[in-house]
């Protein structure tokens, strides 16, 4: 059985890939993030191995999100 979405933009896959694109699309062009489907195949929340480093260009592109990863509810190999 097939799905049809009804969307501009389809997004397949929530992990960092995914979310910043929807991310750069909510912050650039909220008309299309408006019309953005994000699918995920995993059922949320999954745990997620992660050594909990976050890189100079990691760290500036969450800058300019406007994600303050410093005082977020953000934790490593936990269930995210
Ligand atoms: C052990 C370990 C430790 C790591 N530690 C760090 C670290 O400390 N710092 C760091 O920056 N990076 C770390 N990484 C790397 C980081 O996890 C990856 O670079 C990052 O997750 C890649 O993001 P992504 O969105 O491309 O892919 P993913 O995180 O793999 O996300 C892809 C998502 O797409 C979903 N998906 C796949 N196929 C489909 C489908 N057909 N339909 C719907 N959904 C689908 C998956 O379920 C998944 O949620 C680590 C990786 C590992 C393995």
């Amino acid at each position: 059985m097939g799905f049809h979405y009804n969307c501009d933009i389809l997004i397949v896959g929530s992990g960092p890939a995914g979310i910043s694109t929807w991310l750069h699309l909510n912050k650039n062009s909220p008309e299309l993030a408006g019309d953005t489907i994000l699918i995920e195949k995993a059922v949320l929340p999954r745990h997620k191995l992660c050594a909990g480093g976050v890189g100079a260009w990691s760290a500036d592109v969450l800058n300019r999100l406007e994600i303050d990863i410093l005082h977020s509810t953000f934790k490593c190999n936990t269930r995210l």
